[in-house]
């Protein structure tokens, strides 16, 4: 059984100036509302917090970062510099020195994050793709040859099954360079997501004798924050949103990205696609998105996908983490899940 749990706040307070932004003249007493939610798996508070919105949906055009995409010949993930900079796997580990599945080739992170960290381009050939202009064309290579990777490392290690496969769109994202890319990260060791989602489906599991994802798409289906049920996955913005305009797609009866059927990666790369769009529409040009693997033998876990937006990539952004995210780990999400549900439908057309 799931509780969507919540309670709502206001707070009150006295217009003093004449601002355009509000129907309200000085001396109105504003109310302003709220509500706290609490994630129904993990137990995480979050505020929805509309009124600071401010800006964000006004301006829906793109910033401009022309200046920034035209440095390609200092990109690593460009030639010439990709064939002299970009380290290579060891021969015991890959007999070729790169992991090469059509245009999109893997590599071993420069930088490291753990012994198994790797980074796939999708291509040499495009230094940079805007939000939204992917294509599964660009994505299918780029997963298989994560794939590829995350399976050379269970052969050499198997106990690093805490896996991830993800993407920093833009520097605003966290990505260090424009050049496009997903990250590679499989670990004996989980991050803290892993562990605390691991513990979380487990104890529901054995708690309710029943299966989280699951009754969760049963909760959700046909409800407000449903954006689409298809044969292999169901998507929908996420009752708690952990980040600014989360999307969780949740693939149907599958627990590991190495049992995904092509039908299923289809759905898959087309929902991350019509999320980025989306985004796009709102004038965002900066995402994260991950998709996880877990240790799973007793079938607790469904394989998911999860994007939100980040800052704009532009000359002094807002940034989308406040003292509240940073300070309180608190996250203070600016809409309602069920509005932004209903908006993004129409990008999951037929
Ligand atoms: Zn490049």
């Amino acid at each position: 059984m799931i509780t969507f749990k919540k309670t709502e706040w206001q707070s009150y307070l006295m217009q003093r100036d004449a601002s355009h932004t509000r129907p309200s003249a000085p001396g109105d007493l504003i109310c302003a509302l709220g509500e706290i939610r609490w994630d129904p798996l993990l137990g995480y508070t979050v505020r929805i917090t509309v009124k600071r919105r401010g800006q964000w949906d006004e301006d829906t055009e793109l910033p401009d970062i022309s200046r920034q995409v035209s440095n390609r010949a200092t990109c690593p993930f460009c030639e010439p510099l990709f064939s002299s900079v970009v380290p290579g796997f060891f021969p015991t580990f890959s007999p070729t020195v790169h992991i090469q599945i059509g245009e999109a080739i893997c590599f071993p992170n420069r930088y490291p994050y753990g012994t198994y960290s790797a980074v796939v381009i999708f291509s040499k050939d495009k230094h940079f793709i805007s939000i939204g202009d992917f294509t599964p064309q660009d994505y299918r290579p780029a997963f298989d040859a994560s794939l590829t990777y995350l399976s050379k490392v269970l052969d050499e290690d198997n106990q690093a099954h805490y896996q991830a496969i993800t993407q920093n769109h833009l520097p605003s994202s966290g990505g260090s360079l424009i050049h496009p890319h997903l990250q590679v990260n499989a670990d004996s060791v989980p991050t803290n997501f892993h562990t605390i989602m691991e513990r979380a489906l487990k104890a529901y599991a054995a708690e309710s004798s029943s299966h989280y994802f699951h009754d969760l798409i049963n909760e959700e289906r046909n409800g407000d924050r449903q954006i689409a049920d298809r044969e292999h996955t169901f998507w929908l913005v996420p009752f708690a949103p952990a980040g600014q305009r989360e999307v969780l797609g949740i693939i149907k009866n599958v627990s590991s990205l190495f049992d995904l059927s092509e039908s299923a990666w289809e759905e898959i790369m087309a929902g991350i696609i019509a999320v980025q769009k989306f985004y796009r529409s709102l004038g965002v040009n900066s995402f994260n998105c991950a998709l996880y693997n877990f240790p799973d033998p007793e079938g607790y876990y469904n394989v998911i996908v999860r994007m939100m937006t980040r800052s704009n990539y532009q000359p002094y952004p807002r940034n989308d983490m406040t003292y509240r995210e940073t300070m309180l780990w608190e996250p203070s999400i600016e809409y309602y899940p069920e509005d932004m549900a209903q908006a993004l439908k129409p990008y999951f057309v037929d």
